[in-house]
C-alpha cells in the first residue's frame, strides 16, 4: 500500500519506495497503550478529557496524539486530502 507519510513519493519511512509491505494484521501491532489513547481520544472529542479542565490543562502529548487522530478521521471522512487541503 502506498506510504502513509509520504503517499509514494519516497521518504526515508518507506526506503524511498513509496509503499510500505503489510506481512501481518496491522492491528497486531497496536499495543493496549494506543487503544487506551484513542478511548481517551473519542471521549475528549465528545468533551470529556480525560482531566478535568480545559485543553490548556491536558498532557502536551494528549493534545498533539488527539490533533493527529483528528486529523486522520478528516482525511477518512474525506473532507481533506493527505497533503491537507479541504476537498469540496
Ligand atoms: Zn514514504
Amino acid at each position: 500500500m502506498a506510504c502513509m507519510v509520504c503517499d509514494r513519493a519516497g521518504c526515508d519511512e518507506c526506503g524511498n519506495v513509496g509503499l510500505i509491505y503489510i506481512a501481518a494484521c496491522p492491528l497486531e501491532t497496536i499495543g493496549g497503550d494506543v487503544w487506551n489513547a484513542l478511548k481517551f481520544i473519542d471521549l475528549y472529542e465528545k468533551g470529556l478529557p480525560p482531566i478535568a479542565g480545559g485543553a490548556l490543562d491536558q498532557a502536551q502529548n494528549f493534545i498533539e496524539a488527539a490533533a493527529i487522530v483528528f486529523g486522520l478521521k478528516q482525511i477518512y471522512r474525506g473532507n481533506i486530502g493527505k497533503n491537507g487541503q479541504a476537498r469540496g
